[in-house]
C-alpha cells in the first residue's frame, strides 16, 4: 500500500507511478537513447548494423534483446582503438566536463565520461537515492570514499544536494577517520561493508564502543555484496548501534545506481536512468522474476557514453512485487556474487556470500573467513577457514562439526571446516579477498 507522504520521497510523483508507467517511460526513454548512440557513436552504429538492428526497430522493451550485447573488454579494446575516451562515446568532446576512471583488475584505466547534464542528473538521483535511505538536512553526513578518479567519490554531492552537511573526508587512516567522526558528530557514514567491521574493530581496540561513543546512526555500504546478506548486516548493526543500508553502483555508469529504502527489503532501482535484464548467462535469455541470473544494463538518459546492454558479470535476483516503502521500482534482491567469483566446486555453484551467511550468523565466530579450495586425487576439496572468538570457552570440535552441518545445508557443498584463533585471517581495509583456489596449480 503507497503511504501517501511527500515528506517521505525526493520526487513523490515517479517514485510512486504505477508499474505501466514505469514501462511507459522507460519505453520512451530507450528509443530516443537508441537513436542517439545510433547518430552520435561510430561503434554503436556499427555494432547496430552488424546485427541488422536500428533504433526504429524497437516498439517496445522485450525488442531490446534484438540488440548487441557490450562487455568491459569491449569498452576498454575501443578506448585503446579511438583515444582517449573511445568511439562510444556520443557526443562531441567539448560537451564532456566530467570523467571516472576505473582500472579493474587488467589495470588498463577505462574511463567514464559525462555531459553537466549527465552529472547533475546523476547526483539528482544521489539524492533521491539517500532520501529514501532516511538521510535528512539535519544529518552530518561522512563520505568515506575514494575521490581519486573514483565514480563513487562524486556521490556525497548527493547528501549535500539533500541538504544534509557533508563531510568530504575520502579515505583516511582508520584513526584519523574516527577522530573526524567523533570530533563533527557524524550521523551517517558510507564505505564498503569489509571497512566497516574493520573500522568498528579498530574503534574498539582503542576503547571506543562505535553504538556508545559515536553518533553514527546510518552506514551505507557498497562495493561488496555483504550489504545485502542480512546475517552480516545485522552483524554490522549490532557493531556501530546503526542501520545498515546497501547501495549498488558500477563504475561504468554512476557511483550508486540501486539502494535500499529504510525498509531494507531489497534495493531499489535507478529505473528512469537505467533499465535492468536478468539473463541466464548461458543461453542469455531473461530468467523468471526472482531467479538468480546475470545483470546486463542498458542507460535510458546518459548522453555522453550510451550503455547498450552491458554484461556486468553480476549475478543478482530482482523483485516487481510492492515495498511498503510505497516506492514502485524494481528492486534487487541480492547481489549474489561475481560470475568471475562463481566457483564450481564438486560441479555446485557456489559464491562466497553463502558461505558468509553461515559464518556470521554464529555467535561462536568472529566473522572473518576464508575459502581454500584445492584437489585431491582429482576430487575438489573446500576448506572454510573460520575464526572463533576471543572469550570462546566451549568444544572446538562441536564448533566445527556444527559449522560443517550448517554449510552443507546452506549450499549444498560438503566442505571441511578449519578454526583458526581471532585474529589469524588477513583483516580486508577494501574490497576482501575471501578466495583462495589452489586447484589451478595442483594440475599445471
Ligand atoms: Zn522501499
Amino acid at each position: 500500500m503507497a503511504v501517501q507522504d511527500h515528506d517521505a520521497y525526493w520526487h513523490p510523483g515517479l517514485e510512486t507511478q504505477s508499474r505501466a508507467d514505469w514501462r511507459k517511460l522507460q519505453l520512451d526513454l530507450l528509443k530516443d537513447h537508441l537513436r542517439h548512440a545510433y547518430e552520435g557513436s561510430p561503434y554503436y552504429r556499427a555494432a547496430f548494423d552488424a546485427q541488422r538492428v536500428s533504433p526504429g526497430d524497437l516498439h517496445t522493451l522485450d525488442d531490446l534483446r534484438r540488440f548487441p550485447f557490450l562487455d568491459k573488454a569491449t569498452i576498454r579494446d575501443r578506448q585503446v582503438a579511438v583515444p582517449p575516451f573511445g568511439d562510444l562515446v556520443a557526443v562531441p568532446e567539448r560537451e564532456i566536463v566530467y570523467i571516472s576512471a576505473s582500472s579493474g583488475s587488467t589495470g588498463v584505466p577505462t574511463a567514464s565520461p559525462f555531459t553537466a547534464k549527465d552529472f547533475e542528473e546523476w547526483i539528482d538521483y544521489e539524492a533521491r537515492q539517500f532520501w529514501s535511505s532516511g538521510l535528512r538536512p539535519t544529518d552530518r553526513y561522512a563520505h568515506a570514499l575514494n575521490f581519486s578518479l573514483f565514480v563513487g567519490g562524486p556521490c556525497v554531492l548527493g547528501a549535500q544536494k539533500l541538504g544534509a552537511l557533508s563531510i568530504h573526508a575520502g579515505t583516511l587512516p582508520s584513526e584519523r577517520l574516527l577522530a573526524i567522526l567523533n570530533q563533527f558528530k557524524a550521523t551517517a557514514l558510507w564505505t564498503t561493508p569489509s571497512y566497516a567491521w574493520h573500522l568498528g574493530e579498530t574503534a574498539q581496540s582503542e576503547g571506543i564502543d562505535p553504538a556508545r561513543d559515536l553518533g553514527v546512526r546510518r552506514l551505507f555500504v557498497a562495493g561488496e555484496p555483504g550489504g545485502s546478506i542480512p546475517e552480516t548486516r545485522e552483524r554490522i548493526e549490532a557493531l556501530w548501534g546503526a542501520e545498515v543500508y546497501d547501495y549498488y553502483g558500477l563504475s561504468d555508469i554512476f557511483g550508486s545506481c540501486a539502494g535500499m529504502c529504510v525498509e531494507k527489503d531489497g534495493l531499489h532501482w535507478a529505473e528512469d536512468h537505467i533499465l535492468v535484464e536478468v539473463l541466464d548467462p548461458e543461453t542469455l535469455e531473461p530468467v523468471a522474476e526472482g531467479a538468480r541470473g546475470e545483470l546486463v544494463l542498458t542507460t535510458l538518459r546518459k548522453r555522453a557514453r550510451p550503455i547498450i546492454r552491458f554484461r556486468t558479470g553480476d549475478v543478482v535476483s530482482v523483485t516487481t512485487e510492492p515495498c511498503r516503502c510505497g516506492r514502485t521500482s524494481l528492486r534487487l534482491k541480492g547481489v549474489h556474487g561475481r560470475l568471475d567469483d562463481m566457483l564450481i566446486v564438486k560441479g555446485v555453484n557456489l559464491f562466497p556470500g553463502d558461505v558468509e551467511a553461515v559464518v556470521r550468523q554464529d555467535p561462536a565466530l568472529t566473522g572473518e573467513y576464508r575459502l581454500v579450495l584445492d584437489r585431491v586425487e582429482r576430487l575438489d576439496r573446500l576448506t572454510v577457514e573460520a575464526e572463533h572468538t576471543q572469550g570462546f570457552n566451549g568444544d572446538l570440535e562441536d564448533l566445527r562439526g556444527r559449522l560443517r552441518r550448517q554449510l552443507k545445508a546452506a549450499t549444498g557443498v560438503g566442505a571441511e571446516v578449519a578454526l583458526l584463533a581471532p585474529g589469524t585471517l588477513p583483516r580486508a581495509v577494501h574490497k576482501a579477498k575471501r578466495i583462495d583456489d589452489r586447484r589451478q596449480h595442483v594440475w599445471s
